[in-house]
């Protein structure tokens, strides 16, 4: 379920301190060390999924509600109607540099596209 290496699942079991979103007890968001937008939260199951790639039917509900959440999260901040953008990174080619699976929300600014 944690990996000890794993500094998501560190954040998770609060050994590293992050600036905490929303918690429940599948779900984590906090705001990103390193923002990209006024607005940046990264959404995390607390099950240790290394990927996109690595997920399976049954985690279909888990990552489901990760996405229900991020936009009752949105709606809640206020910026549901001006929009906003959720990215996932999967493997080397996308970009991931976290190997727990994560989602961002980045929002508060006009974002391009396409994406570097
Ligand atoms: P990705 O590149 O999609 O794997 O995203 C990983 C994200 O995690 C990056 O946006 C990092 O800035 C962010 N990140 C890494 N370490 C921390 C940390 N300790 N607290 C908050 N965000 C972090
Ligand atoms: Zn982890």
């Amino acid at each position: 379920m944690n990996d000890p290496n794993c500094i998501f699942c560190k954040i998770i079991r609060k050994e590293i301190p992050a600036k905490i979103a929303f918690e429940d007890e599948e779900i984590l968001a906090f705001h990103d060390i390193s923002p990209q937008a006024p607005v940046h939260i990264v959404f995390i199951p607390k099950k240790h999924i290394v990927s996109l790639a690595e997920t399976t039917n049954p985690d279909a509900t888990l990552l489901g509600n990760i996405l229900v959440r991020i936009q009752e999260t949105a709606k809640t901040l206020g910026f549901s109607k001006k929009g906003y953008r959720v990215v996932n990174n999967t493997g080397t080619n996308g970009g991931q540099t976290v190997f727990h699976i994560h989602f961002h929300l980045l929002a508060e600014r006009r974002l391009q596209w396409p994406p570097g």
